[in-house]
């Protein structure tokens, strides 16, 4: 991951490790690699490529309202429910600009945790 990224990938880890610790959530999928991105139905430009997109389910016997009431309050740029999870994600949809892609999802891409 190039230096210029890490930035943003450090905000967005303190906010979902913020968002872990207030609600005892557990995420189900983090950084991915295109193919795996594509396998599982993510959008082209999801920013689970880049390191700044998380996915997590409530601990048990907290609500989902709860979590998504929570990640608000963080100031995530986007929390989304997907019915299944929710997302939660650095930036709002459709700012980060082609070539953040373009440097970052090609052979320096980041590692799949
Ligand atoms: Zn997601």
């Amino acid at each position: 991951m190039p230096y210029w990224w890490e930035p943003y990938v450090r905000a967005f880890i303190g906010g979902a490790q913020q968002l872990i610790a207030a609600t005892g959530a557990q995420p189900t999928s983090y950084i991915r690699s295109v193919g795996h991105n594509e396998a599982v139905g993510g959008a082209v430009n999801s920013q689970h490529l880049l390191g700044t997109a998380l996915d997590l389910v409530p601990a048990p016997g907290h609500s989902w309202a709860e979590l998504q009431h929570a990640a608000r309050a963080i100031g995530f740029g986007a929390v989304i429910d997907e019915k299944d999870h929710i997302h939660v994600q650095l930036f709002a949809a459709g700012v980060i600009p082609q070539w953040v892609y373009d440097e970052l999802v090609g052979p320096g891409a980041p590692v799949e945790i």
